[in-house]
C-alpha cells in the first residue's frame, strides 16, 4: 500500500514555526478549519484539555468556586458600560444584528454579561463571596496571522469570577487563583512558570492590576499562560453591583477575574516535543502505554494473546495494543513517538520465552528489558520519573536563558538573542512604548513578586528612577 510520510521533516532548532505547525497537525492535536483563522480541536488534544479541567476542577471545589453557564452574546450596552474595557476589547470583537433586535457581541470574555447577572443576585454581605466559573468558547476576531493554539479567533477557556467584601479579600484570592496556575503548570504539564504582575501598559483593559503566569518557549519567546485580574470596584460601579453591608449600609463590592485557555496545549506541544514529535507528559496523556506486539506467522497467536493480557493487567494506564497486520514495527514505533506516548512496550516471541518485554520511554529514548513480574512497578516508577523528568528540563532551559542587565546595549543584544531579560524599569507606559520601538518588538513580561530592597541603577531605557526589576522579552 502506499504509505504517508509520517514524521515531522524540519528539526525543532532550525525551523522552530515550520515545526511546530507539523508537530501540531501530525500528532493530530488539531487542524484548520474552512473558516479562516479557526482550529478543530482533535482528540488528541481535547483529551489534555479534559484533564486540565478535571485537575482544575478538583482544585476549585477546595476553593468553593462553583461552575455555571452564561450566555455567548453580550448586548451593545453592557459593552459600553465599562470604559477601558470596551475600548481594550473593541478591534477584536465579533458583532451580530439580526433586525429589530440590538446589536450583540460574541463574548471575547464575560465580565459584562456575568456582572449584569450578579448584580441581581447580590444583594447582602451574606452572599459575599461569590465565586464563580465557567468553561466556554470565546471569540476574539484576530487580525494579526493565527497559530493553533497559540492565537485563534476562537478558543476554549475557563474565567472564574468572584465577588468579595473587602479589597484584602480580593487581593488574597486573586494571587491565589494565579498560585492555582502555577501548581497546574508545573504538577501536570511540567511546564515552569513565571508568576509576576503586569505592567500598566500590559493590564487587563479595566482592571486595578493583572497578575500572570508566563513561560519561556525554545525559541526564545514568552507566553503569557495564564493571568488573574483584580478588578477593583469599577465594574461593580458601572453594573451597580451593591449589597448591604454588616452595619446595613450600602457598600460596593470587590471583584477578580482569572483565566487559562487551550492556549496551554500550545505550550505543552512547544516546550516538550522534540524532533521525532510530541512528547506528553504521563499526567495528561490519553494512552499512558503502546504495546506493540512483533509478529511473525508462527507465533503472532502467542504473541498476541500476551500483549492482551498485557493491556487488562495494565488498565490503569489505559494501554493500545497495536496489532495493525500491514504496519512494520518500525513504522509503529514511529508513530506513537509522533503522537508522544510517554511509554512503548514491545514484545516479540523471543521476548515471550523469556518473560519479559522491551521498554522505551519516549522523553530519553531509553530502552531496557524488564521482566514481566516487574512490568506493572517498572511502569509506574518510568511515569513519574518522566513527569518530573520534563519539568527539570523546562526548567533548565528557562534558566539559562534568563538574564539580568543594567545596560541599555546589553539590554538591545540579549533581547536581540533571543533571552529573557530582567531589568530595572520605570514602569512608564511611554517608556514601554520606546523600548518596543527600539528594539523591534520587545514587551514586558512581568514584574517579578520578588523584588530586590533597593534598586540602584535607573531605569533600563530612560535612565529615570526605577521602581522594579522588570522581565522584558518577545512575545507570542
Ligand atoms: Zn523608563
Amino acid at each position: 500500500m502506499a504509505k504517508k510520510t509520517l514524521g515531522i521533516s524540519v528539526k525543532k532548532s532550525e525551523n522552530f514555526s515550520e515545526w511546530y505547525t507539523q508537530i501540531v497537525q501530525k500528532a493530530e492535536l488539531a487542524d484548520y478549519s474552512t473558516v479562516k483563522g479557526c482550529m478543530v480541536i482533535r482528540p488528541n488534544a481535547y483529551s489534555i484539555w479534559e484533564h486540565i479541567q478535571d485537575y482544575f476542577n478538583e482544585r476549585i471545589k477546595t476553593l468553593e468556586v462553583r461552575n455555571a453557564y452564561f450566555p455567548l452574546f453580550i448586548p451593545e450596552s453592557f459593552f459600553k458600560k465599562e470604559a477601558e474595557h470596551a475600548k481594550g476589547f473593541k478591534p477584536e470583537v465579533a458583532w451580530i444584528q439580526n433586525s429589530g433586535e440590538e446589536l450583540l457581541a460574541i463574548r471575547p470574555t464575560s465580565e459584562t454579561v456575568m456582572y449584569d447577572s450578579y448584580s441581581k443576585w447580590v444583594r447582602s454581605w451574606k452572599d459575599l463571596p461569590l465565586r464563580i466559573n465557567q468553561w466556554a468558547n470565546v471569540v476574539r476576531w484576530e487580525t494579526k496571522a493565527t497559530r493553533l493554539f497559540l492565537r485563534t479567533r476562537e478558543f476554549l477557556w475557563q474565567e472564574g469570577h468572584c465577588v468579595y467584601e473587602t479589597k484584602k479579600d480580593c487581593d488574597k484570592e486573586t494571587r491565589i487563583y494565579l498560585d492555582e496556575y502555577e501548581k497546574l503548570c508545573e504538577e501536570l504539564l511540567s511546564i515552569p512558570v513565571l508568576t509576576g504582575t503586569k505592567t500598566e501598559k500590559e493590564k487587563f483593559a479595566g482592571a486595578l492590576y493583572t497578575l500572570s503566569i508566563e513561560s519561556l518557549m525554545p525559541d526564545g519567546k514568552a507566553l503569557q499562560m495564564g493571568t488573574s485580574h483584580n478588578l477593583g470596584q469599577g465594574f461593580a460601579k458601572s453594573f451597580k453591583i451593591k449589597y448591604l453591608n454588616k452595619k446595613e449600609q450600602v457598600d460596593t463590592p470587590w471583584q477578580n477575574s482569572w483565566g487559562v485557555s487551550t492556549r496551554l496545549i500550545g505550550a505543552l506541544a512547544m516546550i516538550h516535543g522534540d524532533d521525532r514529535g510530541l512528547v506528553l507528559p504521563p499526567k495528561v496523556a490519553y494512552h499512558q502505554v503502546a504495546i506493540v506486539p512483533i509478529l511473525f506467522e508462527d507465533s503472532k497467536k502467542k504473541v498476541l494473546k500476551k500483549a492482551n493480557e498485557l493491556k487488562t493487567k495494565l488498565k490503569a494506564h489505559n494501554p493500545l495494543v497495536d496489532d495493525r497486520d500491514d504496519y512494520s514495527p518500525g513504522w509503529k514505533f514511529n508513530e506513537w513517538e509522533l503522537k508522544g506516548i510517554p511509554i512503548r512496550i514491545e514484545l516479540g516471541p523471543r521476548d515471550l520465552q523469556k518473560k519479559q518485554v522491551v521498554l522505551v520511554r519516549r522523553d530519553l529514548n531509553e530502552k531496557k528489558h524488564v521482566k514481566l513480574t516487574s512490568l506493572s512497578k517498572e511502569i509506574e516508577k518510568t511515569l513519574v520519573d518522566i513527569q518530573k523528568n520534563l519539568l527539570k528540563k523546562a526548567k533548565k532551559h528557562l534558566e539559562k536563558n534568563t538574564v539580568e542587565v543594567s545596560h541599555w546595549q546589553d539590554f538591545k543584544k540579549d533581547i536581540k538573542n533571543r533571552k529573557l531579560v530582567l531589568a530595572p524599569f520605570c514602569g512608564e507606559k511611554n517608556c514601554e512604548e520606546q523600548i518596543r520601538e527600539k528594539t523591534d518588538g520587545a514587551k514586558s513580561i512581568n514584574i517579578p513578586f520578588k523584588q530586590p530592597k533597593e534598586i540602584k541603577e535607573p531605569c533600563i531605557q530612560c535612565k529615570e528612577k526605577a521602581n522594579f526589576i522588570c522581565r522584558f522579552a518577545k512575545s507570542y
